[in-house]
C-alpha cells in the first residue's frame, strides 16, 4: 500500500467501503507503458476506471482513449482531449451511437463483421463524414489469461479481409486490425501469436490492393495480484521483437489499450468485517462477511477468477480457511468459496480489511443500490 493511501485512510471519518486510487501510481504506469513501447500510442481503456481525475491525468500525459460507448466518449472528451485521440473500440454499437460519435468528430471505429461496417458507412455517408477509419478485430486464443474475453468479440482471421474489403468498397478507410489476448495475460507469447495472424492478414489484403496501416494490440497487460507478473518493460521488449519478426522493417502504426495494467495496482478498497460465523460446530471453515461483495465492485471474483491480495491488521497471526462473502441477500454474493481464503483467526467483527489491486473494474461493476447498499465510493488522491 502506498503511504499516501495509508495516510488518507487514517484521516477518513465516513462509514462504508471505499476505493482509494493513488494517481501517482497511475502516472508511473503510464510512463512505464510509454517507455516500454515508445513508438506505440497508448489508448487507455476507459472502462477499467473512468474517474475524471484518472482521465484528466492521462489526457495531460498524452494518452489517447479507447471508449466502448457514447458516454465513455463524452467522459474522454471532458478532459479536453481532441477526438483524434479517441477510438470507438466496441465492436457492438447502435447505429445512432455511431452517428453521435461521428458528429463529435471520432474517426476510428472497431468492427468484426460486415453488418457493423454497413452501419458505419451508412452514418458516415449520411453525415458527410470523411476519412472514417475502421479496424477489424479478429478472434484470438486467450490461453494464459486469467480473465479471458471468449468468442464474444472478433471474427475468424479468414473473415477479416472480407470485412475490410467491404469497408474499402463502401468508402471507409480499411485502416487496420485489432486483437485482445485476454485480460490479465501472463503469457507474453500471446502477442507473438496474434501478430503472426495480423501480419498474414496484412499480406492477404496487400495482394488485393489494400494497404493496412495499423495494428491495435489491445489490452491484457497484467497487474500484480497474489503472484508476481512480468514488468511492462518485459512485455514491451517481447512485443517489439514479435513486431520485427512478423513485419520486418515495415512495422505499421501500433496501438495498445491497457486498462487493468494502467490502474489495477493504483487502487485499494477499504472494507469492514460485518459478521464472522460458522455453518456448524463441526465446520473448519469460517464465513467472513464484508460490507462489499460481488454487487458493489468485486464482480471479477466471479468464478473466483481474480484473487485479490487482502490485508488486515492481524496478518502476523495464525491463518485459517475462510469463505469470503458480501453483505447482500443474494446467495451468489460470495467471493471465495471453492478455494477458501486464508485469513487471521484473530480477525474480528468491525475490523477493517484492505483489498489491494482493486483500481480496475470495480467502481464500474458496482450496482447503483442493490439491497439499498450505496454504490462503491471512490476517491483519487
Ligand atoms: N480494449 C478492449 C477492446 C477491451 O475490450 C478491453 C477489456 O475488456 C481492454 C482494451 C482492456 O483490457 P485490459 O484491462 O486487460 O488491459
Amino acid at each position: 500500500m502506498t503511504d499516501r493511501i495509508r495516510d488518507f485512510l487514517r484521516s477518513r471519518r465516513e462509514d462504508g467501503p471505499i476505493l482509494v486510487v493513488d494517481l501517482n501510481v497511475v502516472a508511473e504506469n503510464f510512463m512505464k507503458f510509454a517507455r516500454a513501447l515508445p513508438d506505440t500510442r497508448v489508448f487507455y481503456a476507459v472502462k477499467a476506471n473512468p474517474a475524471p481525475e484518472i482521465l484528466n491525468l492521462l489526457a495531460e500525459m498524452g494518452s489517447c482513449f479507447d471508449c466502448a460507448s457514447v458516454v465513455e466518449i463524452e467522459q474522454a472528451m471532458a478532459t479536453g482531449a481532441s477526438t483524434d485521440r479517441i477510438s470507438f473500440g466496441n465492436t457492438i454499437k447502435k447505429e445512432k451511437d455511431i452517428g453521435r460519435a461521428l458528429q463529435y468528430g471520432v474517426r476510428l471505429f472497431a468492427v468484426d463483421c460486415e453488418a457493423e461496417v454497413e452501419k458505419i458507412a451508412r452514418q458516415a455517408a449520411l453525415l458527410g463524414a470523411r476519412d472514417v477509419k475502421v479496424f477489424c478485430r479478429f478472434l484470438q486464443d486467450c490461453e494464459g489469461a486469467e480473465w479471458p474475453l471468449s468468442r464474444k468479440f472478433g471474427c475468424a482471421a479468414e473473415m477479416a479481409p472480407r470485412v475490410l474489403e467491404l469497408a474499402h468498397r463502401l468508402g471507409l478507410s480499411a485502416y487496420g486490425l485489432s486483437f485482445h489476448v485476454g485480460s490479465q495475460q501472463t503469457n507474453m507469447g500471446a502477442w507473438d501469436l496474434a501478430l503472426t495472424t495480423a501480419s498474414s492478414i496484412f499480406r492477404t489484403l496487400a495482394e488485393r490492393g489494400i494497404e493496412l496501416k495499423m495494428v491495435n494490440m489491445g489490452g491484457g497487460f497484467p497487474t500484480k495480484y497474489l503472484k508476481d507478473v512480468p514488468a511492462a518493460e518485459a512485455y514491451g521488449a517481447s512485443i517489439f521483437e514479435a513486431l520485427i519478426k512478423h513485419f520486418g522493417n515495415r512495422i505499421p502504426e501500433t496501438i495498445i489499450e491497457p486498462g487493468r495494467g494502467m490502474v489495477g495496482n493504483a487502487g485499494i478498497i477499504e472494507t469492514e468485517v460485518v459478521l464472522i460465523s460458522k455453518k456448524s460446530d463441526a465446520d473448519e471453515v469460517r464465513w467472513v462477511y464484508l460490507d462489499i461483495g460481488k454487487f458493489h465492485g468485486l464482480a471479477e471474483t466471479m468464478d473466483e477468477a481474480i484473487r485479490y491480495p487482502i490485508r488486515t491488521d492481524h496478518d502476523a497471526d495464525e491463518k485459517v480457511p475462510c469463505v469470503l462473502a458480501g453483505p447482500t441477500c443474494d446467495s451468489v454474493d460470495v467471493m471465495y468459496e471453492k478455494v477458501p481464503y486464508m485469513l487471521p483467526l484473530s480477525l474480528e467483527i468491525g475490523d477493517k480489511v484492505l483489498i489491494e489491486a482493486t483500481g480496475a473494474y470495480t467502481t464500474t461493476y458496482s450496482t447503483v443500490g442493490f439491497n439499498g447498499f450505496a454504490p462503491l465510493a471512490s476517491v483519487c488522491i
